[in-house]
């Protein structure tokens, strides 16, 4: 089958596995339950053994709660149980100037009493999907096995282990290997663009005071990190997930040091630097990349579907990414459904995967480019905190525009600023 000379010839017969999922983050796992539930059989391969951890905020929000219950409730109602999360019921942003503003998430009917969304570190999340996965016996579970590169064959695809022997054909590659995915650099074509890209550093604390009552997740606007954020975000032991996410471009452009910058907010920011009087990291400040969807890419190709990070789906304005990529793994095993039935695996066949994502994902992932491009003005960003503390019409508003897109749509538009400035309030 291999006739490349450059990979490892086997005497031993390929394997054939008709779906094969790429990674075991939230969109893999997605995917393998959706397939399951669709009583699809495909084969998930991680290069880790889980738990593993993965740099994240570990902020999960009421998307991830509702996508997941639209698998089976049972996933959240089983994590629910563990002490590993707590419930989040909003969040608080302060601006440049100091000022800040709680915003409650809205809560849907039947959240009266469940948060909107939750926190839970992302080694003990992505384990709990992990563990769904294993129950389903539909799912054939790798762990543990480094994908290296891929193949083309007539039928699908090659894949190979990162000692080049080969692991298995498939007719269905879903690729879910998160931020750096190397089929989504080398062989779909997706370039890493700084204008589209983000860069986050995460460190855990133990000991830092004054975390929200309510749990609400915490975003400071600083002027030297616009329109990025540093966060304070409560855990389920008490301690605190803390971090900073920063644009690529103006990391590159300014020349930023993100770990000095980082300690420089946690040692010198007069309001931080009091909640970090008696605090002490527990872990190392550690860096990963956030692709984000302010741009449109081509996600489905012969034979494959990149999901997740590996497609580019996070929020170019919060950083979130797990709603995205659990949404793009549901809408892949769709389509790897559809081809399954009508035996058609080709680029013509996979392509309705980009309408399906981008339907549901474009308009809302437009919008939170404009916001971000406004969130780099620190004296709207001032003017809007400082008047939604005394509006309570505009803070909910912004309230609101978590849940409702039109909402959201209103907080991009000009005139609404415009307006505001004039407002007598
Ligand atoms: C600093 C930071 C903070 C963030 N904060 C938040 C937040 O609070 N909330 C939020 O919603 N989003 C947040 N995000 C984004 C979020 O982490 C991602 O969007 C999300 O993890 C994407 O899920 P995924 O399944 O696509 O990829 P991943 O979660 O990255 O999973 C990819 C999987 O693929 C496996 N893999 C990789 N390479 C290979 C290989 N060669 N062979 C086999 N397996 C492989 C990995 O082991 C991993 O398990 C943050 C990101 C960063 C960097």
């Amino acid at each position: 089958v291999c006739d490349k000379g450059k990979k490892n010839q086997q005497s031993l017969p390929v394997v054939e596995m008709n779906i094969c999922i790429i990674g075991a983050g939230p969109a893999g796992c997605a995917a393998a339950l959706q397939l399951d539930k669709l009583g699809i059989s495909c084969t998930l391969i991680d290069k880790s053994k889980f738990p593993r951890d993965k740099i994240c905020g570990d902020a999960e929000s009421g998307k991830v709660v509702s996508l997941l219950n639209r698998i089976d409730p049972e996933i959240i109602s089983s994590l629910e149980k563990k002490t590993i999360q707590i419930g989040s019921w909003g969040v608080k942003f302060v601006a440049p100037n100091g000022r800040s503003l709680r915003v409650p998430f809205r809560k849907n009917i039947d959240q009266a009493t469940q948060p909107p969304g939750f926190i839970c570190r992302r080694i003990d999340f992505d384990n709990h999907l992990a563990e769904c996965v294993r129950k389903k016996n539909a799912v054939q579970f790798l762990e543990g096995m480094n994908i290296g590169d891929y193949e083309k064959s007539k039928n699908g695809w090659i894949i190979y282990d990162d000692k080049k022997n080969i692991i298995a054909e498939t007719r269905l590659l879903i690729i879910a290997d998160g931020a750096h995915s190397h089929f989504a650099r080398h062989y779909a074509n997706l370039e890493q663009e700084p204008e589209h890209y983000c860069a986050g550093l995460r460190v855990y604390y133990e000991g830092v005071s004054d975390l929200d009552e309510e749990n609400f997740i915490e975003l400071f606007f600083i002027n030297k990190t616009l329109p990025g954020y540093f966060w304070i975000f409560p855990l389920s032991n008490g301690c605190a997930n803390v971090g900073i996410g920063v644009h690529s471009k103006k990391v590159s452009r300014e020349k930023i040091n993100l770990k000095k910058a980082l300690n420089d907010i946690i040692e010198n920011h007069p309001a931080i630097k009091l909640r970090f009087a008696n605090a002490k990291a527990i872990d190392s400040v550690r860096g990963y990349g956030l692709p984000l969807g302010s741009k449109k890419r081509k996600i489905s190709g012969d034979h494959y579907l990149l999901t997740g990070d590996a497609a580019s789906l996070i929020d170019p304005f919060t950083g979130e990414g797990i709603g995205n990529a659990i949404l793009s793994g549901i809408e892949a095993a769709k389509i790897a459904a559809t081809c399954t039935t009508k035996n058609d695996f080709s680029s013509t066949a996979t392509q309705v995967y980009d309408k399906n994502v981008y339907d549901h994902l474009w308009q809302e992932l437009q919008i939170s480019s404009q916001l971000k491009r406004l969130a780099g003005y620190p004296w709207l960003f001032n003017m809007v905190i400082n008047k939604a503390n005394k509006s309570k019409l505009l803070s909910e508003t912004i309230s609101g525009m978590f849940e409702d897109l039109d909402l959201r749509s209103t907080l991009k538009n000009p005139s609404f600023y415009l307006k505001l400035l004039f407002s007598k309030q």
